[in-house]
């Protein structure tokens, strides 16, 4: 399969995104995948999902992920989701168990917004409220750092040792979000949190470009229009904004013409595209 590639400072984000087609993606260095509208192979072997909303095209691959696992005696999962749906998935997995007449493993995560979920030393991830049709979240990943305290950045290396052996805390832990992810929502999401315009990359949801499906169209449907990110350009701290979940009915050539006669130039020459890597610019 011709998937999407993104990377920022040597970590690597893989997957695809149409928007109401299908839509998932991995960070294989996190064992992780966040929404799974589609599986191909490979795809099951991350252990942690995070899902923003149970509309198919985010969702249609999450029992196959499953069944796989579970088949294959992999570790049970561990699937994140917005609170309200957790009974619905507990009846729909028990189903699809019943269907396929083997148990399925898997561990069952609902998640308060603001909740941190300790991933590794590094990183960890936060869910924040989206704003689309039916219950979803976004998801923030933060990256933790260890950093020298500002009060000792003068001191060289044999200063520093010293008093690391008078038993001095010298260092402190700097949490900064590097990543966010919207799903799919409205642009409430961008303007309500802090953390997700200032993580470094922004993975966020641009459905609609152009005036035939308006932003009257796209706030209808719990969408985000292009000419919303340019009405608010100067709110983005993003050092990269990604944009993905676009309608098929757009070719890419014109996905590019639209961003370049919309955006400003300093939003522009921050945003990537999350297209198959084979994908012709021309189409
Ligand atoms: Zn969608
Ligand atoms: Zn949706």
């Amino acid at each position: 399969m011709d998937l999407a590639e993104f990377e920022y400072s040597g970590i690597k984000i893989q997957g695809y995104s149409e928007g109401g087609v299908r839509t998932s993606i991995i960070w294989p260095n996190l064992d992780l995948a966040i929404d799974m509208g589609n599986t191909y192979p490979g795809q099951t072997r991350y252990k942690n999902l995070l899902l923003t909303h149970s509309h198919l095209d985010h969702f249609s691959g999450v029992p196959y992920y499953i069944s796989q696992r579970s088949l294959q005696r992999l570790e049970p999962p561990n699937i994140y989701f917005p609170k309200e749906i957790h009974k619905d998935l507990v009846e729909l997995f028990k189903i699809y168990s019943r269907l396929e007449d083997f148990e399925y493993k898997l561990n069952l995560i609902p998640l308060e917004f603001g909740e941190t979920i300790v991933l590794n030393k590094q990183y960890s991830f936060a869910a924040h409220q989206t704003f689309h049709r039916v219950p979803s979240q976004g998801y923030t990943i933060y990256e933790t750092k260890i950093k020298l305290k500002p009060e000792y950045n003068n001191l060289n290396q044999a200063e520093i040792l010293l008093l690391k052996e008078k038993g001095l805390e010298i260092s402190q832990s700097i949490i900064q979000p590097v990543f966010s992810f919207s799903g799919d929502t409205k642009i409430e999401y961008i303007l309500e949190h802090e953390d997700v315009r200032k993580s470094k990359v922004l993975f966020l949801e641009c459905t609609y470009i152009d005036s035939k499906k308006d932003v009257e169209h796209a706030r209808l449907w719990g969408h985000t229009h292009l000419f919303e990110i340019a009405e608010h350009a100067d709110r983005f701290e993003n050092e990269k904004l990604v944009l993905l979940h676009f309608s098929p009915r757009y070719s890419y050539k014109f996905i590019r013409d639209q961003i370049q006669k919309f955006l400003p130039k300093h939003l522009s020459e921050r945003i990537e595209f999350f297209f198959p890597k084979k994908a012709s610019i021309k189409k």
